[in-house]
């Protein structure tokens, strides 16, 4: 994309609105079969990191295609059983049974180099987002039947096991092996990981790189809403993808944002919360309350061109939820502090939805009727 200044259970009830997303996000891929050459198309669907996935795929050869898309499904299960807090016998799991062992737990590459992305990005935003919030995420059960609302003392003692800084990454090599790399983990203070918030872009990034590696040029991977576009649309220009509208119907847009080589992860309050006597109690913490995080946005998209580096949709995924966590003022700042990370900011106006949107995607966002434009969005960053 060319920007100019560069584990969870699921209710029945999420399920339907998870495919009434896919459905109306198959829009973005109305373009096949009907270019002009007719590239051929194939599809799958599947439920994968507590969510729809669905990988669509173009090009000449269906069973090439089709190879392809099942092998990036396949790596996207992969991923899942590495990271997954909800699969006992993944590495993440496995750490959180005992954070503390001693010597560390011996973990892949893949893990760690998750890891030491989520620290990066918990340092980059000052703990807004925060891989070590397992165990506050695990006690308010969002999203699961045993949700509820703890009391304050419940919350404090867990408080005092979350943070990022006492997590430690280490290599060592095999004594047997010596070119054979041992990649190690421990979280000093007891913390409990949950990597919900950075694996499904994570997820995207490896299956991008298996689309590559099959060389596919045009696909678009969407799970639950978080998109990742390799090339151009079917029809040879930019992919068209619609930004869901909090609260609204499944499917239905503020925004329409047009992207080739792009990464576009959204996070909000709309996407999974229990309500209790009229107060809804969303799955985006604040770290340093150990609640529902009190945000004055209602969404939260981060735009990067894809190619630019590997592992910017995991960025991207770990900065939508953190800058939510942030609010307004705060994700503004962060945002002109670094240029290379382009955003939708959405909060609720007087009448409808206000948007804040950084310069470079200010020419490739359609807003959609009753969506208005923050004043002061589109100056100079
Ligand atoms: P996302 O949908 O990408 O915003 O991720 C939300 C998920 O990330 C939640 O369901 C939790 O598992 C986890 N999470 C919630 N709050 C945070 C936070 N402040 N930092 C890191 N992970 C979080
Ligand atoms: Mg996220």
């Amino acid at each position: 994309m060319d920007f100019d200044n560069k584990g969870l259970r699921f209710s029945k009830r999420k399920r339907v609105a998870a495919v009434c997303v896919l459905a109306v996000l198959a829009l973005a891929c109305a373009g096949f079969g009907t270019a002009l050459k007719r590239p051929l198309s194939v599809r799958r669907d599947t439920f994968a990191m507590g969510t729809l996935v669905r990988i669509s795929v173009c090009g000449r050869n269906k069973a090439e295609l089709e190879a392809a898309a099942a092998a990036a499904e396949a790596e996207i299960s992969r991923l899942e059983e590495l990271f997954s807090v909800h699969i006992a016998s993944s590495e993440i799991a496995r750490i959180n049974a005992d954070p503390e062992k001693e010597g560390g737990h011996t973990v892949s590459a893949e893990t760690y180099g998750l890891l030491k992305l989520a620290l990066k990005e918990a340092e980059e935003t000052g703990g807004a987002f925060d891989p070590t919030i397992g165990a506050v995420v695990s006690l308010w059960g969002v999203g699961s039947e045993r949700a509820r609302v703890p009391d304050g003392a419940e919350i404090q003692s867990l408080l005092d096991k979350t943070g990022w800084a006492k997590v430690r990454l280490w290599q060592t090599s095999n004594a047997a092996k010596p070119s054979e790399t041992i990649y190690r983990v421990s979280a000093g203070g007891g913390q409990k990981l949950d990597l919900g918030a950075i694996a499904k872009g994570c997820a995207a990034d490896g299956a991008a790189r298996v689309l590559r590696g099959h060389g596919v040029k045009s696909a678009l991977i969407n799970i639950g809403g978080d998109l990742t576009v390799l090339g151009k649309s079917p029809r040879g220009r930019d992919w068209r993808l619609g930004l869901q509208l909090p609260d609204g119907p499944h499917g239905e847009y503020f925004a329409v944002l047009a992207a080739s080589d792009a990464v576009i992860i959204t996070s909000g309050a709309y996407e999974r919360y229990f309500e209790r006597d009229g107060v809804r109690y969303h799955h985006i913490f604040d770290t340093k309350t150990g609640r529902p995080a009190k945000s004055d946005l209602v969404s939260v998209t981060i735009v990067m061109g894809r190619l630019e580096a590997e592992g910017n949709a995991a960025r991207c995924d770990a900065l939508a939820t953190a800058l939510f966590v942030m609010g307004f003022e705060k994700a503004r700042a962060f945002l002109r502090a670094h240029p290379e990370v382009q955003a939708v900011l959405a909060a609720e106006g007087g009448e409808g939805l206000e948007v804040f949107i950084t310069e470079g995607l200010k020419n490739r966002a359609e807003l959609s009727k009753g969506t208005t434009l923050k004043a002061d969005a589109g100056e100079k960053r």
